[in-house]
């Protein structure tokens, strides 16, 4: 819902601290592709929500080589549309911006976002993007994003691995067979809602089960919402286990590839 919550006086959306104000969740990713004359810069983004375009401005946002998306809630989508200037700009260089999606979250985007995929769509401003089937292993220039399936709720959604790093966000429940492909990580995102169990999401107990067994470095908590404050809630988290907050930055390694 974001943070403040409209409509909540609760001393969470009431804090000045700035890393109690919460966008809805979203990741930028930027690298070089070796090989490249210059190294040239790659970006990809998972999940444009709501807040995409605010997010983009805030972080100097001017091309997206790839888009990922989890899940086809509103707040991992709704800011598909403002790929439209950036899309633009793609498709004169070389073509429309792909982005990777299950056939679940096709379907969903080709409903809300029929004037963009429909083949009849004749919307002159339409986004240049292009949607694409999600496989177990997606490269994009030099990098490799690995599919890892979540339960939330009743729904299996996406998280990604992409070299020592995975998100995995509205997560509920993480299938046994996903937990091999999370070995190794020095960074690991995950999502835990509040304390109170909620039927889709992970409670901030059960994100430091799955912490713990996943074995990764650094833990960082995402898709919070008003009812853990943050500093109170950090000071409460084991070592190595950290509340994210809008802005954060780490440094990542794609890959082999990649740098
Ligand atoms: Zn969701
Ligand atoms: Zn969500």
């Amino acid at each position: 819902m974001g943070v403040p919550t409209l409509g909540c006086g609760c001393a969470v959306c009431c804090s000045s601290d700035p890393r109690d104000r919460r966008l809805r969740p979203s990741v930028l990713l930027r690298w070089h592709e070796r090989g490249v004359a210059g190294g040239r810069e790659r970006v990809v983004v998972i999940d444009t929500g709501p807040d995409f375009r605010e997010q983009a401005l805030r972080n100097g946002l001017t091309r997206v080589d790839a888009v990922f998306y989890t899940h086809s809630h509103a707040d991992h989508i709704l800011g598909l549309d403002d790929l439209r200037p950036l899309s633009f700009t793609a498709f004169r260089e070389g073509g429309p911006i792909p982005l990777y999606v299950s056939a679940e979250t096709r379907e969903v985007l080709e409903k809300i976002y029929w004037y963009t995929f429909s083949p009849d769509a004749t919307y002159p401003n339409r986004a240049r993007v292009q949607l694409e089937p999600l496989g177990a292993n997606t490269p994009v220039h030099g990098a490799e994003f690995v599919q890892v399936p979540v339960m939330h709720g009743e729904m299996e959604i996406s998280g990604f691995r992409f070299g020592n790093t995975a998100y995995l966000t509205d997560v509920s429940a993480i299938p046994e067979s996903s937990f091999a492909l999370l070995e190794g990580l020095e960074h690991l995102v995950l999502s835990a809602l509040r304390h109170k169990p909620h039927p889709t999401h992970a409670t901030v107990e059960q994100a430091i089960g799955w912490s713990r067994r996943i074995g990764a470095h650094h833990t960082w908590l995402t898709h919070i919402a008003h009812e853990l404050g943050h500093e109170e809630t950090n000071r409460a988290l084991p070592d190595g286990i950290r509340l994210a907050y809008d802005g954060l930055g780490l440094p990542v390694n794609m890959g082999r590839a990649a740098q």
